[in-house]
């Protein structure tokens, strides 16, 4: 269950994804529609496009600084509550798409990965289908303590998850489609369950699994399924698509990639948790953009000013202080609310819990002594770069030492050459991909119909979706 909050403004961040910002696409006093396109990737770089989800007129284009320390441009629209739709967002009648095709609506519908950095969902899939990956797995397993947006997406759309998976699990060339659920989640289990009996037949090339996993932070992690599931313990700059064969997608992701592929809706809304212990628990579905202020609002039982608004899950998240101009972004999927508590500050007493509680088995209090003096290739040698940034050892703490930041801002540098490098080789220069490029539009997902018909026939790679006739969005 969610509630729908329409807010009175969404706030547009230019980058809310991994890789270059869009460049803002409306001027001030322009009137956009739910849909429309408001930010276009700048010319020959692999970016994300941005859309409205309500409708309105364009207040302001300036610059933000988002609580991660991005410094991004941002389109403002204030809500005319007309919710005006644009014509193009309407399902779309059955018919064959090449899988460049499927990846190029994926990639114009400015979906990313809506669990963590927030990677071009159309970078990954290409570099899959580069990588000829056997298995397409499903994160389905949200373990982060007090989210639960990506299970009740899984509850209330499963056909939506489950459809999405397998039409992004045929665009890359996948055999088997996995989902990766946890022990105790039966609803979300069921769900799936009956979603793939409906659509076996349809999908008769792909095989289908639901992986159990212990339910326990953090799990879901690329590097944690490659050891869980494959039993390798991949290395920086070891990928889960070469080492595996398999590539890993986020479940809300997948509901995304199937509204675009089916209803030419863009990634304009999702929903948020808004929980914590000082919270009853909420989840809303809500326009990206809208201020985390309308969330708290609607969010009735929060009522103690003093405690602590975070941006994303309590362990590592960011604490905010001004949650008018704070947006949710497409990778939000929780604002946490918890009670503000004295934590004491004293010099490490060697407890050994931050090392018992470390997924990646390393002994943080080491690493950040020595990241501490400096000596960062000893850290390197220590294992820091295979920190995850899940926040446990901050968390266990009892000394109040912040180990994560120190450790993962060191592992981070490595992962932003990782992701670079995705970007890069994942089909920026594609001349499928550029061809469906940008070129200014309000939006060009009214373009699709035309340039289907054209490669349609020729294309050796099509794939059937299973459409829906006459239906409504
Ligand atoms: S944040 Fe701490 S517990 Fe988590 S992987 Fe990094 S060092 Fe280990
Ligand atoms: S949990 Fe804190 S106090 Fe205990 S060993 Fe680790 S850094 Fe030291």
């Amino acid at each position: 269950m969610f509630e729908r909050i329409y807010p009175a403004k969404i706030i547009l961040p230019m980058k809310m994804h991994s890789g270059v910002p869009a460049v803002p696409s409306v001027k001030k006093g322009d009137y956009v529609r739910i849909g429309q396109c408001v930010g276009i990737p700048a010319k020959g770089t692999f970016s994300v496009p941005v859309h409205s989800g309500i409708s309105g007129y364009v207040t302001d284009i300036s610059e933000i600084t988002l609580p991660n320390g991005i410094i991004t441009p941002a389109v403002t629209i204030v809500n005319d509550m007309k919710r005006t739709r644009l014509d193009s967002v309407k399902p779309r009648s059955g018919f064959k798409l090449s899988a460049s095709e499927a990846i190029g609506i994926i990639r114009d519908a400015g979906i990313c990965g809506m669990g963590g950095e927030g990677i071009p969902t159309a970078a990954k899939l290409k570099r899959a289908k580069t990588e000829v990956v056997k298995d397409f797995l499903v994160n389905c397993l949200q373990s982060e303590p007090y989210s639960t947006s990506d299970l009740v997406a899984i509850t209330e759309y499963p056909d939506y998850v489950v459809l999405g998976s397998c039409a992004c699990a045929r665009a890359v060339g996948a055999s088997r489609c996995v989902f990766l659920i946890s022990e105790n989640r039966k609803e979300q289990r069921q769900a799936i369950a009956n979603s793939i009996d409906k659509i076996r037949n349809d999908f008769k090339d792909l095989e289908f699994d639901i992986k159990l996993f212990r339910e326990r932070f953090p799990q879901g992690y690329y590097r944690l399924v490659a050891r869980a599931l494959y039993g390798k313990n991949l290395v920086p700059g070891e990928t889960l698509e070469k080492t595996c064969s398999a590539v890993l997608f986020n479940c809300s992701t997948m509901l995304a990639c199937w509204e675009a592929l089916s209803d030419n809706i863009p990634m304009m809304s999702r929903i948020v948790s808004v929980s914590g212990d000082a919270s009853g628990g909420h989840n809303m579905l809500v326009p990206v953009g809208t201020p985390v202020s309308e969330l708290l609002t609607n969010a009735q039982d929060i009522k103690n000013g003093s405690d602590r608004i975070v941006w994303g899950n309590c362990l590592t998240g960011i604490e905010i202080t001004d949650p008018e101009n704070t947006p949710v972004v497409k990778t939000t999927s929780v604002i946490s609310v918890v009670r503000r508590a004295e934590v004491p500050r004293t010099p490490c007493i060697h407890c050994g819990l931050c090392s018992e509680c470390c997924p990646m088995n390393l002994s943080p209090n080491t690493i950040y002594e020595m990241l501490n003096q400096g000596l960062k290739q000893k850290a390197a040698e220590e294992g820091a770069r295979d920190c995850i940034a899940c926040g446990s050892c901050s968390y266990v703490c009892p000394a109040g030492i912040n180990l994560t930041t120190a450790i993962a801002s060191f592992a981070g540098e490595g992962r932003i050459i990782e992701i670079n490098s995705l970007l890069d080789n994942s089909g920026a220069s594609d001349k499928e991909l550029e061809a469906a490029s940008f070129v200014g539009e309000a939006s060009l997902l009214e373009e699709y119909p035309d340039r289907d018909k054209k490669s349609r026939a020729s294309s050796p790679d099509s794939i059937t979706l299973p459409f829906e006739k006459d239906k409504e969005v």
